[in-house]
C-alpha cells in the first residue's frame, strides 16, 4: 500500500502545466518512475506492473488482442478512487470512435485483482487523479461538468501480432476515445519492431478513421512512442485527436506483443448518453481497491 509520505514531483506539475497549454504531454519512463518514487512506489512494483499482462485471455471484438478492463470512480469529495462494480462498455461513432464494432455493448474479462494491488498502479490512478483534478476540458454532450466525480474505465492491453496476422493498437485510424481525458502507459514489449506503435497527435480537424498512413500532416501536432515500461502519453481526447501505427514483428516468423494499459476518464453520463445505464458507482463487491488521492489537493473541492 502507498504510505503517508507521498508527495507530488515537480515533474507532474510541469507536466501538468504543459497538458493546460497543448492539451497533451508524454512522460518518458525515466520521470514516471521518477514522480511513482515520490508516490512512495517501490522499483520493485514498477518492475512488476511491466509483466502482469500474461493472464490476459481474448478481446470480445478483435481477433488480434487479448484485453481486460475495470472501471474506477475518483470521487474529489471523499478524495477516494475506487474500483466500481464492472460495466458493460460502448463506444459510438458520435464520440468520434469509428470501427465495426462502434455502438456495440462490449463485455471484457474483470482487469486482474494483482494488477489493481500493485503500488505502481494505484500510483497511475492518483497521477491521473492529479491531472483530471485541474482539468478544464472542451464539454461532451450529456456529461455532467458539475459532478466531483470522475468514471476511468482501465484497459489492460495486449496487441498481437502473428505470422498470419498483423496487430493494429488503433484499428480505428484517426479516432478520439469518447472521453476527456486519456492516459496511456506502457507495460511491456516482446519482438517490437523500432518502428511500431508509434502515436500521432491530431488537431480536431483530422478527418475521422483514416490510416495512421494516410494522415494529412497539417494537422499533426505531436508524435510519441510507448517503448520503455512506464512512457506515459497524456490526450485531452476532446481536444486532440491520434492514430497508432501497427505492431511489426522484429524476427517475423515469431509472435509479437505490445503490452499497455489505457486511463480512459470522462465526467459521469446524464440520461440520453449512450454509456447512462453502464455508469454504476457502486463499488465491486468481490474486487475491491481504493486509493486514497487527497494528495492531489483539488483547487476545486477544498
Ligand atoms: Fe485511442
Amino acid at each position: 500500500m502507498l504510505d503517508v509520505k507521498r508527495k507530488i514531483h515537480p515533474l507532474l506539475s510541469e507536466h501538468r502545466a504543459t497538458i493546460d497549454r497543448q492539451r497533451w504531454t508524454f512522460v518518458p519512463a525515466a520521470e514516471t518512475r521518477e514522480i511513482l518514487a515520490g508516490l512512495a512506489v517501490s522499483q520493485a512494483a514498477m518492475d512488476e506492473i511491466g509483466v502482469l499482462s500474461d493472464l490476459l485471455r481474448s478481446d470480445p471484438t478483435l481477433p488480434f488482442r487479448a484485453a481486460s478492463n475495470g472501471r474506477f470512480c475518483t470521487d474529489f469529495g471523499t478524495r477516494q478512487a475506487y474500483r466500481t462494480e464492472d460495466q458493460l462498455f460502448v463506444l459510438t461513432a458520435e464520440e468520434d470512435f469509428h470501427r465495426f464494432d462502434s455502438g456495440q455493448l462490449r463485455v471484457f474479462d474483470p482487469l486482474e485483482a494483482r494488477l489493481c494491488a500493485n503500488a505502481a498502479f494505484q500510483g497511475l490512478l492518483t497521477i491521473n487523479a492529479f491531472i483530471l483534478a485541474t482539468l478544464k476540458p472542451r464539454h461532451r454532450p450529456l456529461l455532467d461538468y458539475t459532478s466531483d466525480q470522475w468514471i476511468t474505465t482501465v484497459f489492460d492491453l495486449r496487441t498481437i501480432t502473428t505470422p498470419e496476422l498483423i496487430g493494429e493498437p488503433a484499428l480505428e485510424g484517426v479516432h478520439s476515445d469518447g472521453v476527456d481525458l486519456s492516459m496511456t502507459t506502457f507495460l511491456s514489449r516482446n519482438n517490437m519492431r523500432r518502428d511500431s506503435g508509434i502515436t500521432d497527435v491530431h488537431e480536431m480537424a483530422q478527418v475521422n478513421g483514416v490510416r495512421w498512413d494516410e494522415i494529412d500532416p497539417q494537422y499533426r501536432v505531436g508524435t510519441a512512442q510507448h517503448w520503455e515500461t512506464l512512457d506515459i502519453l497524456i490526450v485531452v481526447d476532446h481536444e486532440k485527436k491520434h492514430s497508432v501505427s501497427p505492431l511489426w514483428a522484429e524476427d517475423p516468423t515469431q509472435r509479437a506483443t505490445r503490452d499497455v494499459l489505457t486511463f480512459f476518464s470522462r465526467k459521469p453520463t446524464v440520461e440520453g448518453h449512450v454509456s447512462y445505464d453502464h455508469d454504476s458507482r457502486l463499488p465491486h463487491e468481490s474486487l475491491p481497491c481504493q486509493v486514497d488521492v487527497s494528495i492531489v489537493r483539488d483547487p476545486w473541492c477544498t
